[in-house]
């Protein structure tokens, strides 16, 4: 039964949710492979250098990988092992990067088991100090899993010169086949609330809320259940949003839960505002409470293409190879390797590509999927329809954009504020004409940045 909800925000758009393949799956923890690479970026900040050599032995939870830098987080080994070779690697979003290629001992090769169980409603974060907090957040690596890989530390620490009064937990998971943060919210519910409480306690937020789409009763209802036990309804509201896509984009949900606004360009501790991702919340518990570094997550593996979709604890630097072969390997039918969901994921040719601390999804599409099916119909000029403007959840022209970007025009991409662009892909999505709007503006920013760096 669905709760139906008026609270969303203006544009978005209503892909089939495709759900169904995972969503009754319970997670289920996966053994190493032979062996797993670690890009040195997984974050947005300064890229990691390696703190170890070839043929070094690491153990499981090791720092692999550090920067100096305020934003940045350190890389940490899932296993115990020798280090193969420090060369280039595969990357899901920037092509290629520097990796460390680790051989897994074979006598350690048992999967590693969550912590969920160790949480429960007598948890007190009063036993942390936010400086504590921050501190194994920081040496944990830990980064937003919801995508955006900003490092946490930086989200939660006190900041005098943009103080946060208002913690907002993203339990929308609003792309279409992934169910890894709704299994999270189910199963390991403790072990959120108190992540959820120790981030708060970080920020010095005193108004929380976690804002979950409709479509996933379940997750409210066992969130306001364990708050309701913990008696802590009143401090933390739990928010049933309308389903829309984009809802879990962070902007959106601020505006669906607050009714606020970030300024364009702005960022929400702008506002007062501090906004984490249920998964980064769990992965924090596990930092805070038992010093456990961020090495592995939960992975939706879905989609008509794979033999055995589900939700996965895997280790973080396992191939998507590996990871398919485990969920026991492709269909015929498959046309499309997507790390990600079908709207903002990447397609990836190279299977040896390693799943990063941001990646929560593996959706494998038949060229029959709606999404992949869409891109295989023959392209028209654009009919002047107005449906990507109506769509769009941040109020932008994406067809001037990306008429601009067409030309290389990034003057004019400028002045109609292609930065603004989430790339949610919902312009994409709605073109009759089958144009790739968001192709051409993620194009549009990747030249814009390289020509930054060029002058810089
Ligand atoms: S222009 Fe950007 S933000 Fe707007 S719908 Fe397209 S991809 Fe989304
Ligand atoms: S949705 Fe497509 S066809 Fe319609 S105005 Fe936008 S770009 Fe043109």
């Amino acid at each position: 039964m669905k709760l139906l909800s008026k609270m969303t925000f203006k544009g978005g758009v209503h892909p089939l949710e495709n759900k169904q393949f995972t969503e009754s799956r319970a997670i289920e923890a996966v053994a190493p492979p032979k062996q797993i690479v670690l890009p040195l970026c997984q974050h947005i900040g300064v890229p990691c250098k390696p703190v170890v050599n070839k043929k070094d032995s690491v153990t499981a939870g090791q720092v692999i990988g550090r920067a100096d830098a305020f934003i940045s987080a350190p890389i940490h080994s899932p296993v115990n092992g020798i280090v193969k070779d420090i060369a280039l690697a595969p990357h899901p979003v920037i092509g290629r990067t520097l990796g460390v290629y680790i051989d897994t001992d074979p006598q350690s090769n048992a999967p590693r088991q969550p912590a969920a169980n160790r949480f429960d409603a007598a948890f007190d974060p009063q036993a942390y100090t936010p400086e504590q907090i921050c501190t194994a957040v920081q040496e944990g690596g830990l980064v937003g899993m919801g995508g955006a890989g900003f490092p946490t530390r930086v989200k939660i620490e006190a900041n005098p010169a943009m103080p946060k009064d208002t913690l907002i937990i993203n339990g929308c998971e609003c792309e279409p086949f992934i169910t890894c943060d709704y299994r999270l919210m189910l199963e390991w519910t403790w072990q959120v609330i108190a992540g959820i409480r120790l981030a708060a306690r970080a920020a010095k937020c005193t108004k929380i809320f976690i804002g979950i789409e409709d479509n996933k009763p379940q997750a409210i209802q066992a969130l306001r259940q364990g708050l309701s036990q913990c008696r802590l309804s009143e401090e933390i509201r739990v928010v049933s949003l309308k389903t829309k896509y984009p809802q879990g984009g962070e902007r959106q949900l601020i505006r669906s839960v607050l009714g606020r606004q970030v300024p364009t360009g702005g960022i929400p501790p702008q506002i007062g505002l501090c906004v984490l991702n249920t998964a980064t919340c769990a992965a924090l518990a596990e930092a805070v409470v038992f010093g456990q570094p961020l090495t592995h997550r939960v992975v939706t593996v879905s989609g008509c293409a794979i033999a055995r979709p589900g939700n996965y604890y895997v280790p973080i630097g396992m191939s998507v190879r590996d990871l398919i072969e485990h969920c026991g390997g492709l269909t015929e039918s498959a046309a499309r390797v997507v790390l990600g969901g079908p709207m903002m994921g990447f397609s990836i040719a190279d299977l040896s590509t390693p799943l990063t601390k941001t990646s929560g999804a593996l959706t494998l599409l038949t060229i029959e999927t709606s999404c992949c099916a869409k891109y295989n119909k023959q392209r028209t000029a654009c009919i002047r329809c107005g449906r990507c403007l109506e769509a769009c959840p941040e109020g932008l022209n994406p067809t001037k954009i990306a008429h601009a970007v067409k030309h290389f025009r990034m003057d004019r991409a400028d002045e109609y504020f292609m930065s603004a662009c989430i790339e949610c892909g919902s312009c994409s999505y709605v073109c009759p004409a089958q144009i790739d709007l968001a192709g051409y503006i993620k194009t549009g920013k990747l030249l814009k940045a390289r020509e930054k760096r060029r002058l810089a």
